[in-house]
């Protein structure tokens, strides 16, 4: 994969899937901003890219607050010169049964997974579109593809965020430029670490069953790894992947059979 020239700007790049798909859009060739409200994960990671010769640079923003977003495309602007690639990675979980959802909780949710990748795609998409050339990658996951007990707020954002992948993909499909979803299921992140212990606190059952709840909802036995994902991403910037449009990569070992 050869993405020398262009330019990358990944939201929630501090750690996880994000911290991984800098690392894989660097190694590509590409000039990467790392986004994430934690400022001193995300310039640890750009000096070990720039340390390893890459082109990386830390920009702190909350994708959930309009200024912040505003503030981010001026920087990337600064350091990039244009964003080709966006990677709408920064998400966040909750399980509870509905009627444990706070109002709060759940608008928490939508602000950070939806209308975070709705700002950041109004921010960037469209000077793609002038451009004729471009990359939208949202991170949805398979809970945006189906339902599962407990998981009612995180699975209707992600529901929503491929809802507006699919719409976007078919306003820009004229001017070349792709918008897609990848839709993981469980990856070994502190995402799922966290998943783990609540299921081990509301449960009372042990951290080792806890974790094998998890593992045994994949097919394969096995909780992803990261690169599963951000590989999935690099494939969509590749050139080649310009006919792939509008759609979800699902990535969970076979569990979801469409
Ligand atoms: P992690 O919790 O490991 O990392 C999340 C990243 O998002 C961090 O860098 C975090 O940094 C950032 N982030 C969180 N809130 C915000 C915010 N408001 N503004 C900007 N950045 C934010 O999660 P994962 O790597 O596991 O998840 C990444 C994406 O993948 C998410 O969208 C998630 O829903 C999705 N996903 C994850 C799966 C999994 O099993 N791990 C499965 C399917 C999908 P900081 O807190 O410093 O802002």
């Amino acid at each position: 994969m050869d993405l020398q020239g262009k330019n990358a700007l990944v939201t929630g790049g501090g750690r996880g899937i994000g911290a991984d798909t800098v690392r894989a859009l660097a190694a590509a060739g590409a000039a990467v901003v790392a986004s994430a409200r934690s400022v001193q994960e995300i310039e640890a990671l750009a000096e070990e890219i720039r340390q390893g010769g890459g082109k990386a640079w830390a920009v702190p923003c909350d994708v959930a607050e309009p200024e912040q977003v505003d503030a981010l495309a001026e920087k990337a602007k600064q350091h990039l010169g244009q964003v080709d690639i966006l990677v709408n990675n920064a998400g966040i979980a909750a399980s509870a049964p509905l009627k444990r959802i706070a109002l709060e909780d759940w608008n928490r949710i939508f602000a950070v997974n939806v209308t975070g990748t709705f700002l950041c795609t109004q921010a960037f998409l469209p000077e793609m579109v002038k451009r004729k050339w471009g990359r939208v990658i949202n991170v949805a996951s398979i809970a945006g593809l189906t339902g599962a007990a407990y998981i009612s707020a995180y699975s209707a954002s992600k529901h929503a965020v491929i809802g507006f992948t699919r719409c976007l993909a078919a306003e820009v499909a004229p001017s070349g430029v792709t918008v897609n979803a990848v839709c993981p299921g469980y990856v070994e992140t502190g995402m799922v670490s966290e998943s783990v212990a609540r299921i081990v606190e509301k449960t009372g059952i042990s951290l080792e069953k806890a974790r094998g709840s998890i593992v045994d909802m994949n097919p394969q036995n096995r909780i992803l790894e990261p690169e599963e994902v951000s590989y999935q991403i690099v494939s969509l910037c590749d050139s080649r992947a310009r006919g792939v449009n509008g759609q979800t990569i699902v990535i969970d070992g076979g569990g979801l059979l469409s």
